[in-house]
């Protein structure tokens, strides 16, 4: 197999055969002329359907993870829905993650109980609490993230796809944090992959999308079936500009991982945070078996502000590079407040946050730059 920035910069990026074009075209149509009823080029005839700049982006993804199918949807939560509605019926139980990302569990909670399907929340680090959640014959999918959002626990993938199998039921993990530069798991173990391309991949907070990767043929088809049937596709701009993020993925990950290192050891000595949550810390729990699948830690830190809720409050608001926004991936810095922000619709439920916590996407900029920021923030809130 070809080495990870390879794929990533010609997989499904072959010139245009018709113009030598060596970037992929943006096709904008919505639909595709046929020499004759049922002649297609290619086999496009609706861009619902399929889309040549899709198309690209789709055997790009795959290659990256390892999978032989990829299919890419208009947000990660379209993906999430389109995954929910190929695995699990009225009837069926799963599993998530008890510090799931906050639209998952919204999406969960909210719209998928109204199906009848019922959910429990575990901490996924803990196998003989996972076991004890399986109902026998029920319980169809397990949702793992790793590392989770915002709390950066990590779960062992290998172990999880054991119990998964064991008990009948498919194990999907979020990889969004990680990217498939740092941790493929469907190499070990797991049934499908989902990204927010949106974050790292897109890589640059400037498009909206989804995917879902699997080596699975049968699940890759009904996957197909339902991004045409349920139609949450990506327009082909948005196609491309993912398409166009990804090729420098392996190089954003490096940096963005060189840069969280140091800003973790720093945070890791102020006097002003009580803890950080970061998986490259080897006094972090999951620090080895983050080791053993990933190849580097990532560039997403968080820590718990001295002082509680309105000292982070302080801290989100003092930094003048850290931009304070959602999401996160992008080459630029990032701080929010999860209790408040990203994760404010799970207040109140089994899997609301510390509110003294921050969460930072720490992005490619020069680190002494972000260090000194965030060092500037934390003496100001203290003040
Ligand atoms: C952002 C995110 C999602 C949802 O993706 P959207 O592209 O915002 O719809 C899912 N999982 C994780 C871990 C995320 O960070």
């Amino acid at each position: 197999m070809r080495g990870f920035s390879t794929r990533a910069i010609h997989a499904g990026q072959e010139p245009d055969p018709t113009t030598g074009s060596v970037i992929v075209p943006i096709h904008a149509t919505s639909t595709f002329a046929q020499d004759g009823v049922g002649g297609t080029r290619g086999g496009y005839e609706y861009s619902r359907t399929g889309n040549p700049t899709r198309t690209a982006l789709q055997e790009c993804l795959a290659a990256l993870e390892g999978g032989r199918h990829a299919v890419a949807f208009a947000s990660g939560m379209a993906a999430s829905d389109t995954l929910l509605r190929a695995t699990v019926r009225p009837g069926d139980h799963l599993v998530i993650p008890h510090d799931a990302y906050g639209g998952t569990f919204r999406l969960v909670d909210k719209v998928l109980t109204g199906w009848g399907v019922e959910y429990t929340p575990v901490d996924l680090a803990d196998l003989d609490a996972l076991r004890a959640a399986i109902r026998p014959g029920r319980t169809k999918l397990i949702w793992c993230e790793t590392p989770t959002n915002p709390l950066l626990g990590i779960a062992d993938i290998a172990a999880l796809a054991d119990v998964a199998r064991s008990a009948g039921a498919r194990l999907v993990v979020d990889n969004t944090f990680a990217s498939p530069y740092l941790q493929t798991p469907l190499a070990l173990g797991a049934d499908v992959v989902l990204h927010s391309t949106t974050k790292y991949i897109g890589g640059h907070s400037d498009v909206v999308g989804g995917a879902l990767v699997t080596g699975d043929d049968a699940l890759a088809e009904q996957l197909r079936f339902l991004q045409n049937a349920v139609g949450a596709v990506p327009g082909p701009f948005d196609a491309w500009l993912t398409l166009r993020g990804a090729k420098t993925l392996a190089v954003r990950m490096e940096r963005h991982s060189d840069n969280a290192e140091l800003v973790a050891q720093m945070l890791t000595a102020h006097p002003r945070v009580e803890k950080v949550l970061y998986p490259g810390l080897a006094e972090h729990p999951g620090h080895e078996v983050a080791a053993k699948q990933m190849r580097r830690f990532g560039g997403m830190v968080s820590f718990l502000v001295a002082g509680g809720r309105e000292a982070a409050l302080r801290v989100c608001a003092a930094t003048r590079i850290f931009t304070l926004a959602e999401s996160l991936g992008g080459v630029e810095s990032l701080i929010e407040h999860p209790g408040q922000m990203t994760h404010a619709s799970v207040a109140g439920s089994a899997l609301e946050v510390p509110d003294s916590l921050v969460r930072l996407s720490v992005g490619i900029e020069d680190v002494d730059d972000l260090v000194e920021d965030l060092r500037q923030a934390l003496d100001a809130a203290a003040s």
